[in-house]
């Protein structure tokens, strides 16, 4: 079965770590146990999903470095990467080409993108389309079970506080195709006032 367009995986790392990131550890919620009892994340229903992950130029490098194919980043200065069908007999849809679908773990862990780091945290224009917020994807079951916890909206605003400083300032706005297109599915909604500013050419 294929779930909701989604992606992302806690997968163990088949990288060493030796590449290093190529920007800062976000905070992890969802417990890497859940999330291998878990078929959300990394699979897609569609070939172009708007949910596949962005790449930036520096993380298309990193992934390149891992061992996946440039063939994958159709722009190598930052993209969504190209899906392929789900190789698993019987399935349908499609997969992130650095998802190992046989044991459920990301190819790249150690360096996936901060696209993939976020989730299920979305980043995203709010409802009027003109500022940016971050919030919870009720796509994600764990977000579904823990929606009464106090820790997981306090997560969300811990996040968007991250998504203000400087060195993610410049990450996103480098890149503003990280910002998704509003959800109606997403909760808790944080305003990440210094990435509205900077992506309406207002820096201060
Ligand atoms: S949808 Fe949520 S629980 Fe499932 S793999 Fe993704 S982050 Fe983990
Ligand atoms: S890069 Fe890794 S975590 Fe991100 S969608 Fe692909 S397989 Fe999943």
């Amino acid at each position: 079965m294929v779930n909701s367009a989604n992606k992302k995986s806690e997968g163990l790392s088949a990288s060493s770590g030796s590449y290093g990131p190529p920007h800062s550890k976000l905070p992890q919620i969802v417990p890497s146990s859940r999330c291998f009892s878990c078929d959300v994340c990394c699979r897609f229903p569609e070939k172009d999903s708007f949910l596949r992950p962005f790449f930036t130029r520096e993380e298309i490098q990193a992934a390149i470095r891992t061992g996946i194919s440039p063939k994958f980043f159709p722009d190598p200065e930052g993209c969504q990467i190209d899906l392929i069908p789900n190789p698993l007999p019987g399935a349908q849809g499609y997969i992130c080409p650095c998802f190992n679908a046989e044991n459920g773990h990301c190819k790249i862990y150690e360096v996936r993108p901060l696209d993939c780091q976020l989730y299920p945290v979305a980043l995203m224009r709010n409802e009027q389309g003109q500022g940016v917020v971050v919030g919870l994807d009720m796509k994600c079951p764990y977000v579904q079970e823990h929606r009464s916890d106090t820790a997981i909206s306090a997560y969300v605003q811990e996040v968007a506080s991250l998504l203000d400083s400087s060195e993610m300032l410049h990450q996103i706005d480098s890149n503003p195709s990280l910002v998704q297109r509003h959800q109606d599915d997403v909760i808790f909604l944080y305003p990440v006032e210094g990435l509205t500013r900077a992506l309406k050419g207002q820096r201060k």
